[in-house]
């Protein structure tokens, strides 16, 4: 008899492990405590959609290659309805400098180079209506799982869980339980009642994340790209254009946690409009003749970065139990690869209990198959979140000036490998495959012939590689804080308390 496998949540990583598990022959119920989308458009589902289950809903979002090609490799037709429902594909020729585009001629792994970018809303209110029409599938809506069911052992055996819905409580059995529960899942905490404890590592990312949707007037179109950014980091603040479907588009602007005093006004709609218009190519995008806001300015915080592991010292912590997507691992948002996380952890479990029957191999496998995909990444974000903490940190600690080697650092990253990127076209291919999680995140900076490249436009010097460089994202923290009216001095005084 097919095995049957019961998926706590219908969020992203639910939805990709039904695609994942289902064509393998095994019965797949997603069990989600919200209700399904509104019968209508991507316009009533980011209106409308009630996802108390999903706080992150209607912040920006983008799917970089790496889940961009399962969709196409994998389910053209979905791919073909994402695009029909207005979702866009940001092709490898819309990212090229106007050094690039001189000797571009395009090579195949362009195709591939691609972001799919729309509303979030939308991209799984499609993906959802896609996966309800799948043979093996059954989503039960507004089905709470209130507990997991385990059963005692040596190593603990989940086998299937309790569900509250509108009907009452039940008891649902399971060959095997999925957590796609996402972020705030209770499941751990019903594993810790047991007495299962599942190693995990948090940090914080240092940011919160706020974003506000707008819509192009009609008749109007997307402004030009220019040499302005669309995207850019100013250490004490991050900003981002995501053109979405339906003439729609969201900025996402990222606070430091430690600019208590931004993060306090940012929430305010003129506030963060005053703060767009002042950083690189944004103004054109909200001026209210291209475009109105179609949404508040929505917050949010608490983004850490989280790893479990499901297995140690070649030992299961828990059997007949998967945590996929950010129930498995949480990263920060502003890297974008949440929704690559879900899809690719959805099919390393396929993978996973496909080659196994025996329970506790099944286990192994999952964690050596994540360990060894999604942990260079994991590891690369955090590394990376490290850095720009303490660069925001500096820039609110008067007087501060970096060491010798802090200076080269960055000037090696700056004045050599962004400038490299900007000039080298197979290097941008080449960085890109990291970004995009398709090889190793720093594969292409450990490859002589890459490094090479990089240490001759770095010793070049600034003047011979002016043409690389993008004008300054927007204006110095003070200019910035005073222009909108918020007192500069409150977060340095604090710093300097904390530090003294
Ligand atoms: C601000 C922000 C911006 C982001 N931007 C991007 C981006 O641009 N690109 C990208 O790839 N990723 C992005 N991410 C990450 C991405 O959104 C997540 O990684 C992704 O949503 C994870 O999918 P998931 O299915 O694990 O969780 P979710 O999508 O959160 O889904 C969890 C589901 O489980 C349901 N559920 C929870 N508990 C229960 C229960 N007890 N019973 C029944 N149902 C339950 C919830 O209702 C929900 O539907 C962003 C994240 C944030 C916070």
């Amino acid at each position: 008899m097919a095995e049957r496998a019961l998926v706590i949540g219908a969020g992203m990583a639910g939805l990709w492990t039904a695609l994942a598990l289902a064509p393998t022959g095994r019965d797949v119920v997603l069990l989600e405590r919200d209700p399904p989308p509104p019968a209508g458009d991507a316009d009533s589902a980011f209106v409308d959609w009630n996802r108390r289950g999903v706080g992150h809903l209607r912040h920006s979002h983008a799917f970089l290659a790496r889940l961009r090609l399962i969709i196409r490799d994998e389910h053209p037709e979905l791919l073909a309805e994402l695009l029909e429902a207005g979702c866009r594909d940001l092709p490898f020729e819309g990212g090229l400098t106007d050094i690039h585009k001189r000797s571009y001629s395009p090579a195949p792994i362009d195709r591939d180079l691609a972001i799919l970018t729309s509303r979030r809303t939308t991209l799984e209110l499609i993906m959802r209506r896609y996966v309800e029409r799948q043979p093996n599938i059954t989503i039960r809506s507004e089905t709470f799982v209130k507990a997991l069911r385990i059963a005692p052992g040596t190593i603990p055996t989940v086998t299937g869980v309790v569900v509250e819905d509108a009907t009452g409580t039940h008891d649902l059995e399971a060959d095997i339980v999925v957590d796609a529960g996402g972020r705030t899942s209770q499941a751990f905490e019903h594993l810790l009642e047991a007495g299962v404890k599942i190693p995990e590592e948090t940090e914080t990312c240092g940011i919160l994340y706020f974003t506000r949707h707008y819509r192009l007037n009609p008749g109007e179109a997307e402004p030009p790209r220019g040499k302005a950014a669309l995207t850019g980091d100013l250490e004490y603040l991050k900003f981002g254009v995501f053109p979405a479907d339906n003439g729609c588009f969201s900025i996402t602007l990222c606070v430091p946690e430690i600019e208590m005093e931004l993060r306090k006004s940012i929430v305010d709609p003129s506030v963060f409009d005053a703060a767009c218009v002042r950083l690189g190519g944004l103004g054109p995008w909200i001026d209210p003749a291209k475009a109105q806001p179609i949404s508040r300015v929505f917050g949010m915080g608490d983004l850490q970065s989280r790893w479990r592991t499901m297995a140690k010292d070649s030992r299961a912590a828990v059997l007949g139990f998967f945590p996929v997507g950010d129930s498995l691992v949480r990263t920060n948002p502003l890297y974008g690869r949440g929704c690559s996380f879900a899809a690719v952890s959805a099919h390393l479990l396929r993978d996973a209990i496909t080659a196994s029957a025996d329970p506790a191999a099944r286990v192994l496998l999952y964690q050596s198959a994540t360990d060894r995909d999604l942990r260079p990444y994991y590891d690369f974000m955090c590394n990376a979140d490290r850095d720009a903490v303490r660069r925001a940190k500096r820039a609110l600690t008067p007087g501060y000036r970096p060491s010798l080697r802090g200076r080269l650092t960055r000037s090696f990253m700056e004045d050599g490998v962004a400038i490299a990127v900007r000039s080298d076209i197979d290097l941008m291919r080449a960085a890109l495959m990291g970004f995009h999680m398709l090889e190793h995140p720093q594969a292409w900076l450990k490859r002589p012939a890459n490094l090479a490249k990089i240490m001759g436009y770095w010793a070049r010097g600034k003047r011979r590689n002016s043409e690389a460089y993008r004008p300054k994202p927007g204006p110095e923290r003070e200019e910035m804080l005073q222009a909108l009216g918020i007192s500069p001095q409150l977060d340095v005084e604090r710093v300097m308390a904390e530090a003294a």
